[in-house]
């Protein structure tokens, strides 16, 4: 039995997205960011999906995504971002995870048990080129390389920086990081015998910042058909554009006429001022579709925009159809995506909502059934 609700995902938008990135990498070396449960669209189907396109790499937040992967079957290398600790480096050497290193307090104990596997274990570095999250300064980064290069069965492999402001195309601050990036890495060709692989860029990266492509690149948010700056990004996009991934389906479980001054639902948060149709959606907070779209969100039933009116409750949202025309119990209600020549995106929603298209995506995506679609 299915819920009422579902999220829909298409493989063919994930097929054109990826193209579309692999495109502007230049050398064709795209690191799939799955993270996040593939913000939302399902990490194995989309692993699966990218690696059969030629993604080179898999990017996770944790070391058990990586596990998750590998037990799916995946072969491609899987850099985990984030949580590499004592704790997870059982994990990370026993499924072949590739870890980021911030710094060089877990340099011992990853070669120690490195070496009671007899592995040599193949790792990237991460360098603070401006982000100021994670990684080590320009200033220690020699210093964090000698630390790799001490212990036998410890190799580097790679090297990455982050972008604070990729998605802002103004800002100067993407062209420093990208030169300090190059700078700092650039002392690397005497000290790290064989091929380094250095990666900077982000979707905003790819997209946005000339050059910062270097050997790879790890775009996230345009896979899932979106741009990092949302809808000013997509109106000045040269086509092809991305295509929205996700669309976020329920249907029509009841229809009512009430006459004009009913208040409607919790707090009588709405009032009709004419006589209305409304129809009941089974979806709410529970689902993602949160609180804060009371009276400002709009679905698409029929293949017309309809306004939610009204507080939305745990389970249930009301739709303003009395302008819709003829709508019945069992139709369809698009909340996220399109129907007929009507688009609500992940960016609407994330007007409304106050956010970015990544929190709305990771939201829907993880709170519903999903299917894969062609
Ligand atoms: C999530 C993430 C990305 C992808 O970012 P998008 O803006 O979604 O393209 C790239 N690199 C790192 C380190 C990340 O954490």
């Amino acid at each position: 039995m299915n819920s009422l609700n579902r999220i829909e995902i298409s493989r063919a938008a994930l097929i054109h997205n990826f193209e579309r990135c692999r495109q502007l990498s230049g050398n064709g070396a795209v690191m799939a960011m799955v993270k996040a449960d593939a913000y939302g669209h399902g990490m194995i189907d989309c692993a699966r999906i990218f690696i059969e396109r030629g993604a080179v790499a898999l990017g996770v937040a944790e070391a058990l995504e990586g596990a998750e992967l590998r037990a799916a079957g995946v072969t491609v290398p899987i850099l985990v971002l984030a949580g590499v600790v004592p704790q997870t480096l059982p994990v990370i050497l026993d499924a072949r995870l590739t870890p980021v290193v911030v710094d060089p307090s877990i340099l011992a104990e990853l070669s120690h048990l490195a070496g009671l596997r007899q592995l040599t274990v193949g790792l990237h570095l991460k360098l603070d080129a401006g982000m100021g999250r994670q990684g080590v300064l320009p200033a220690d980064f020699l210093a964090l390389v000698r630390a790799v290069q001490s212990f036998p069965n410890l190799q580097i492999e790679g090297v990455m920086a982050h972008l604070p402001l990729a998605d802002d195309r103004k800002s100067a601050s993407s062209d420093q990081v990208l030169a300090t990036f190059a700078a700092t890495t650039a002392q690397l060709a005497q000290e790290v015998p064989g091929k380094c692989c250095l990666h900077l860029a982000n979707s905003g990266g790819l997209f946005y910042v000339a050059g910062a492509q270097f050997d790879m690149v790890r775009p996230g948010i345009s896979l899932y058909g979106y741009y990092p700056d949302g809808q000013e990004g997509r109106a000045a996009a040269a086509p092809p554009l991305l295509q929205p991934v996700m669309r976020f389906l329920t249907q029509v479980i009841q229809v009512r006429q009430v006459p004009a001054g009913t208040g409607l639902g919790y707090n009588h948060l709405f009032t009709t001022s004419r006589p209305s149709i409304i129809a009941v959606l089974p979806v709410g907070y529970e689902d993602g579709y949160l609180r804060c779209l009371s009276n400002k969100a709009q679905v698409l039933i029929g293949g017309r925009r309809a306004p939610v009116v009204g507080r939305i409750s745990m389970n249930l949202t009301m739709v303003d159809v009395t302008d819709s025309g003829a709508v019945q119990v069992g139709d369809e209600a698009v909340l996220l995506g399109k129907q007929g020549d009507q688009e609500i995106t992940a960016d609407d929603l994330a007007e409304w909502m106050d956010t970015i298209s990544y929190e709305v995506l990771c939201l829907f995506g993880k709170l519903n059934q999903r299917v894969l679609a062609a």
